[in-house]
Order: C-alpha cells, then structure tokens, then sequence
C-alpha cells in the first residue's frame, strides 16, 4: 500500500526541487510540464501527474505547461486533446497560455539531428528493423555495430535530407545517434532518432515523413521549453543516459529528469491501450463510461475534483510501485460528499405502503435536514400523504433475528414523518410475492419522536407515492472483479475477469419532488443508500437519471481500523 504524505510534506522531488533552488541550479527557477500523448483519454493515474507537476510548480512560484507529446501521426487526435484539456480544467489546474506541441519543434528538432550528424553523432542506418533488433543484442550479449555505422558526415547529410524529401519507402532507413553498441544499457546502443512514415499528421498535415522517437523528442521539447524538472514514471528510468546524452552531445539547456513510480488501482486497469480496448469492444459505453478509471468517467459517476486531487496527495510519490486500493479512493469521495451534498429520499425498489388511518386526500409537507453534517444548509419541505413507498428490502415477513425494519405487527419510524406499525400484508394471489403493506401511523410521533418515550429500531427513508417523482437510478460497481487484473491478464485475456454485475439499472425508482429539474452533474446523499449524482447525458426534463458515485459502506475505514490506524 502506498505511504501517505499530506500536502507541504516532504517527499524526494520535493527535496530535489528544494535542494536545487537553495543551490540557484537553474537559477532558481521551477518549470515543470505534463506531457500527454493525444492517443486517450486522461486517467487517475495521469492525475496523480497532473497534481504533483501543476502542484509542486503552484508550491514553488513556479510554472507548468501543459505539452502535448504528440510525435506519432495518428488520425484520432483532436477529440483527445479536446478532452485532456477539459480534464485538467475539470481536475482544477491551469496552463495558462503555455499550450504546446512536440510537433511544434519537429523544425528545430530536425536542425537538431542535423547538428549530430555533423558532429559524427548519428548516421543513417540501412538494416531494417528485425536487423536492427537483431544487431542490438541482448542485456548478456553485447551488439554489434551496424555496417553502415562509418558513413561519412556528407553521405549521412545528403541521406537524411532525402529522407526527408520522401524518397525512400517507410522503414527503409532510419537515423540513429552513435553512441556504444557495447553499453550495458540497450537504449544507448545507437539508438533510433527519425523513422520513415508517409502519414499525415493532425497538425502538421503531410509536411514530414519522417518522424522523431519519443527518445528524441522528449528531452528536447523540455530543454526547447526551459523545464527544470522532468517529471515522469520509472519506466524511463533506463532512459535517463540517453535524455542526458542527448542534451549534452547538443550542449542546450539541460533539465534534471527524475522518476517516479506509476499509480495503479485494484480492480481497475490504467493503461491507455486496455482501456481503448474496453470502449471499442463495447464492454463499456464510451471513455467516459462512469465505471471507467478516466477523469471523464469519475466525473459522469458524480467524483469531484477535489476528491480526486485530496487522493492523489494521500497516496504521495515513491519510488516503488505499488497497488492503491480503490477503497481510499472511494474513501476520498465519500468524506467530500459527507460535508457537502445535500439529503433527499429516494425509493429505488418501491413497496407500496398504504396508511389506513391517514385521511385519503390529506396532505402534509414535513421539514427535513438537508445535510445534517452542516445546518447551514438549511431545510426542505417533504410531503407526506396517505400511499407512500418504502423500500423492498425493508419489509420482511418473517424476518429473521437480526432484521430490524418493518415486519407483521412491527413498529417503525419514517424518517422526518411518523410511526408506523404493519398491520396487513396484501400478495399476489400466484406469485405471493408481496405487493403492497396496511399500516397505520400514531399522528402523536410527527416529526419522528414517540411523546411516552417508547423507541423502535429502525428507521426507513420513503417517498409519497402521490408526489414522488419516477426516476433512473444505475447502481455501479467495480469494473473488475479481482483486484490485480493487470497480473491476471498474463497469457489470459483481460477481459475474462470483468464484473458482469458493474452496472444494474432499476428504471421504477421514485425521488421526492424536490428534485424536480435537479441539474446535470449535481450530487446528492439518498439517505441510507450512498452518493449519486445526476447524470449529464441521459437525463432530461421529463426523465432523471441517477448515477450511483459511492455506496455509504466505507471499506476503507474498515481495513484501516482492522490495522490498528485511524482512518485517514
Ligand atoms: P498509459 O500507460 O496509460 O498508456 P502513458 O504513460 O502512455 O499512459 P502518457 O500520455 O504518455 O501516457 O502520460 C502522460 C504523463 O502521465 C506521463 O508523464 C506519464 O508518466 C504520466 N502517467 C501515465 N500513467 C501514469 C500512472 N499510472 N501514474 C502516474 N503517472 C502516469
Ligand atoms: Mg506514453
């Protein structure tokens, strides 16, 4: 489990970021970037980034740029980088005017290619890339240098500018740097710099056909920028030398790359390529599929930013890779929503309950707490009347010793109402399944209080069936249903451990009417059933759709208290 580090705590970036301002390295200057590549949507682990760039730069005076690391042609683009910047707005971050492109520097980057030709640092290479595999060797075996290695810096010149002219067929020959087909580092064995790739590119259309590495961009694009510090996950850690080789062979301005270690969720998948695979084979509705781990999904469930960033800071940064339980995420959500989304009653599986001797037409409007965690949000009037619902699972007709709520011959409170016994129990004459319930309620307890002190143990949230309003309600739950669905998908296929109970849809549910008109996106406690929020696509005037955030059941404070820690 990852360690927990509150915001203005120390952790390694933040001592290196210190220790280099102290030491006026860089000139005491923080610039730090978020380098998305336009091929997803965002997920919670690219907010763990975005938090600790657009954070740590906030802390120190500093600044972040938001760079889109968009060095491979594909034809999606735009509508990704559309929503990984409406996900950084939504998560609360701002890059101001600092909107940039690697594809913006594919003119200095080629000079740059150029400047290490000439200093006999790269060469065009001819073998093809099962060659260039082969020649590479292995982490025990050493390389062997390509044949066409000691090329002069003229021949290469001319190469690499027809390359870029167009006249040589995809993967016929690339540019690498020149370095040591020796080192025990495999990306320093003369690493590819500029492929051939007749494809258009979303911004700069068909001016290239040859298209810089991730290697040879990304350190670039920094210096280009002035970052200070590079920030990015251990995966490119092997590729430090080369970020480092690349910049001094150049001699440009030459951030510190430091990494950390990756955010994964249990019962959850965070790798672009596993998530596109979930939308195209239909086993969500789209990205922003509220059960899906993007940002656009958490806010669809009914997340908010501030939850999402509140987790980022608990789970800090390492050096490890770990496995978060989602449990604190969800955790995180519940205690925002504790403080701040109002109470209502909502039915989700109705039973009809009818008082007996509560006059027919009456009907009375009864005060209800909007969030008793703060008065400050006021009252709200609840109607009361002679039908009302109840919950299916609140009534049982022979209920077992532990089962409180209501029963043959059974007291219990309604919720801001009255006391109501049961008194008959009407079924239907094939099924017996149970259809509809007789009470009568003592019009002594208004308000939810016996006068003679007499108590019962239950109470039961409920709707006027009169007044109520027909609602959507989607009950979600975890997208997977073991926690490590990354290792299991080792020879398997990911898919196979997906939860074929994540969503459920009860499409009879009823909310009280002072939901009416409820916005898009707005968030709400049903008493005793959890967090939902009003979904912003399928809801519209005349029909509410509730997505389920977070049931009430914190599974986080459980694990904590059984460890012996307070919940966080
Ligand atoms: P994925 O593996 O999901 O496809 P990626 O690393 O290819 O992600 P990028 O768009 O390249 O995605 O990532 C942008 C930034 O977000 C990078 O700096 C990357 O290191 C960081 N990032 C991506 N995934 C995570 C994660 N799970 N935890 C923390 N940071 C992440
Ligand atoms: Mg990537």
């Amino acid at each position: 489990m990852a360690e927990f580090e509150s915001k203005g705590s120390s952790n390694f970036i933040r001592n290196i970021i210190e220790e280099d301002i102290r030491n006026g390295v860089f000139g005491g200057r923080v610039h730090l970037r978020f380098p998305p590549e336009p091929n997803g949507y965002l997920h919670i682990g690219h907010a763990k980034s975005i938090c600790l760039n657009f954070g740590l730069a906030a802390e120190y005076g500093g600044l972040c740029n938001l760079r889109f690391d968009d060095t491979n042609p594909t034809k999606e683009e735009l509508e990704y980088v559309e929503s990984i910047k409406e996900d950084i707005k939504w998560l609360g971050f701002d890059w101001g005017d600092r909107e940039y492109y690697a594809s913006d520097y594919f003119d200095q980057l080629y000079q740059y290619a150029v400047q290490l030709i000439k200093a006999g640092k790269a060469y065009v290479c001819d073998l093809s890339a099962e060659q260039i595999k082969e020649y590479r060797g292995t982490l025990t075996r050493p390389g062997r240098e390509s044949p066409y290695r000691n090329r002069s810096v003229e021949e290469n010149l001319d190469l690499f500018e027809r390359m870029r002219a167009g006249e040589f067929e995809d993967g016929s020959r690339v540019l690498r740097a020149k370095i040591d087909m020796a080192s025990p580092n495999l990306n320093m064995r003369d690493p590819v710099m500029y492929r051939i790739l007749h494809a258009e590119h979303h911004r700069t259309g068909d001016k290239w056909c040859i298209y810089p590495t991730y290697d040879f961009t990304h350190g670039q694009s920094d210096s280009i920028e002035g970052i200070t510090h590079s920030i990015c996950t251990l995966e490119f850690e092997d590729h430090r030398p080369l970020y480092d080789w690349f910049l001094d062979e150049l001699k440009i301005h030459h951030p510190k790359q430091i990494e950390f270690a990756r955010l994964n969720l249990s019962h959850m998948v965070l790798s672009k390529r596993k998530l596109l695979a979930l939308v195209e084979g239909g086993y969500v509705s789209g990205w922003d599929d509220p059960r899906m781990p993007t940002l656009s999904g958490f806010r669809r469930r009914g997340y908010t930013p501030a939850s999402i960033r509140n987790f980022c800071e608990r789970i800090g940064v390492a050096k490890r890779e770990s496995v978060v339980d989602i449990a604190l995420l969800e955790h995180c959500v519940r205690e925002d929503l504790n403080k701040h989304a109002p109470r209502v009653m909502a039915v989700l599986n109705p039973l009809r309950v009818v008082i007996d001797n509560y006059p027919e037409g009456k009907r009375e409007t009864l005060e209800a707490l909007n969030n008793p965690e703060d008065p400050g949000m006021g009252t709200r009037k609840v109607p009361f009347s002679r039908v009302l619902y109840i919950e299916q699972d609140d009534f049982m007709e022979n209920p077992p010793k532990k089962f409180y709520r209501l029963a043959p011959g059974r007291e219990v409170r309604l919720r801001y109402a009255y006391f109501i016994r049961c008194v008959d129990v009407v079924k239907d004459q094939n099924t017996g399944e149970v259809k509809e319930l007789h009470c009568t309620y003592d019009p002594a307890t208004r308000g939810g209080d016996a006068p003679d002190g007499r108590r019962v143990k239950a109470t039961l949230h409920w709707v006027s069936a009169q007044h109520a309003i027909p609602a959507e309600v989607r009950l979600y739950d975890h997208l997977f249903t073991v926690p490590a669905p990354k290792e299991e998908d080792e020879g398997a296929d990911f898919t196979a451990y997906l939860n074929p109970h994540s969503l459920i849809t009860l499409k009879s549910c009823r909310v009280e009417p002072s939901l009416q008109g409820a916005a898009p996106g707005s968030r709400y406690q049903f008493e005793r059933l959890g967090y939902f929020c009003v979904d912003a696509f399928d809801s519209s005037d005349g029909w509410l759709v509730f997505n389920r955030t977070v049931t009430l059941k914190d599974a986080w404070a459980k694990i904590k208290k059984g460890q012996g820690l307070n919940p966080a």
